[in-house]
């Protein structure tokens, strides 16, 4: 229907009409509970205009974790803060002991927490530390996209969260991204940077006008908005959305039950409390050498299972460590990261593949281990 109305720009639209990504925008803005939400063009869109809009300026510190994808420190640069690098424990998340001293010792006024790979740190904690040093907590739920902390949506913790809907992620429209929040302020300056215009008045997710008076004189437009066809696109997916967390979760089940009988692959027990969307799994080859987990990973390919590893020292693929982000001032050591890094292998889990060719994977992947170690020895 929007191919034949020719009608693609969210802005685009006949009196009275909403157009799809302004029907989206509410849709969304309801399933996360918050008040108000915007569609943009991708989740490190979001994430860059999350940062200016709760007020990021240039050379302000901005904490992050080490462990995250390229887009995340590239936002904050984008906006003209400096990342402090925060360590990642054994449980994939930040490491929160590092997190209490980095906040205190850096005076950063910022976290940008990165729910990387769908793992969710304890945000009672988390939140709690954020308070007592004065910090604003931008959240990036690229893979926590229907996932909760006890009982609470991922994403409705901090100021603001971004959401990624590129083609790996929750819902895909090949491209795209959502900011979600409930302060007024922040959503009508990320409005105003997302290309609105003067047309800040057709969002619907959004608040009243009164909020943009003086924030549209002030705030730069960097075009970044979706169309109404990706948003045709996403609508029934996001209706779909919960059905779809239950079979990622059935078919991380299996592939974690069969990998928990290796005696030499090793996968962090997760709190009760993390009601997480397992889209990909990890798992430590914990003690390995680089050489025996690149033989592993060349054998599993042979397999036919595509493992990343986020160890490696040059960066590939999508998989980079913290430590090829040149651009970083002040690039901080982080021997534990890299440790923990060192024996980290991941693998998506699409839902095109059945259950049974989850078991499978499950099991090609224990016996190339058990086969690499056996060499070793
Ligand atoms: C995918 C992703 C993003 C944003 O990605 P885009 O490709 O810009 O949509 C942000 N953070 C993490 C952890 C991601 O995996």
């Amino acid at each position: 229907e929007v191919m034949k109305s020719g009608r693609l720009h969210r802005y685009n639209t006949v009196e009275g009409e909403l157009s799809e990504v302004d029907q989206l925008e509410l849709e969304f803005a309801e399933y996360m509970g918050q008040k108000y939400a915007l569609a943009c063009s991708s989740g490190g869109y979001a994430l860059h205009v999350a940062m200016r809009a709760v007020g990021v300026k240039k050379g302000d510190l901005v904490l992050c974790n080490a462990f995250t994808l390229a887009p995340v420190p590239g936002a904050i640069h984008n906006a003209g803060g400096v990342p402090v690098l925060v360590d990642v424990g054994e449980d994939f998340c930040i490491d929160l002991e590092d997190l209490a001293t980095k906040a205190q010792d850096s005076g950063a006024r910022f976290l940008l927490l990165s729910h990387m790979r769908g793992h969710i740190v304890d945000m009672d904690e988390v939140m709690a530390i954020c308070k007592r040093h004065d910090i604003i907590v931008i959240e990036d739920c690229a893979h926590t996209m229907g996932a909760r902390w006890n009982g609470q949506l991922s994403g409705t913790f901090g100021e603001v969260a971004c959401f990624s809907m590129q083609t790996y992620k929750h819902i895909n429209s090949g491209e795209g991204g959502f900011l979600s929040s409930n302060n007024p302020e922040v959503m009508a300056r990320a409005i105003m940077h997302s290309g609105s215009y003067m047309l800040f008045g057709k969002h619907k997710a959004a608040p009243d006008e009164e909020v943009f008076a003086q924030i549209k004189y002030e705030t730069p437009n960097y075009s970044g908005r979706m169309d109404s066809l990706r948003a045709a696109i996403l609508r029934p997916q996001l209706k779909d959305l919960n059905r779809q967390c239950e079979r990622w979760n059935k078919r991380y089940r299996i592939i974690e039950q069969v990998i928990n009988q290796s005696r030499v692959l090793n996968i962090p027990a997760r709190p009760a409390q993390e009601q997480f969307v397992a889209s990909s799994i990890q798992f430590s080859a914990l003690g390995w050498s680089e050489q025996k987990i690149c033989a592993l990973v060349d054998l599993a390919a042979q397999r036919g299972v595509v493992l990343k590893w986020f160890g490696a020292d040059t960066p590939e693929g999508y998989t980079s460590r913290y430590d090829s982000w040149h651009y970083i001032e002040k690039m901080p050591h982080l021997p534990r990261t890299e440790h923990h890094l060192s024996s980290l292998l991941d693998m998506r889990i699409p839902l095109t593949f059945s259950e049974e060719d989850c078991q499978l994977l499950g099991e090609i992947i224990c016996e190339v281990a058990e086969e690499i170690n056996a060499q070793e020895a």
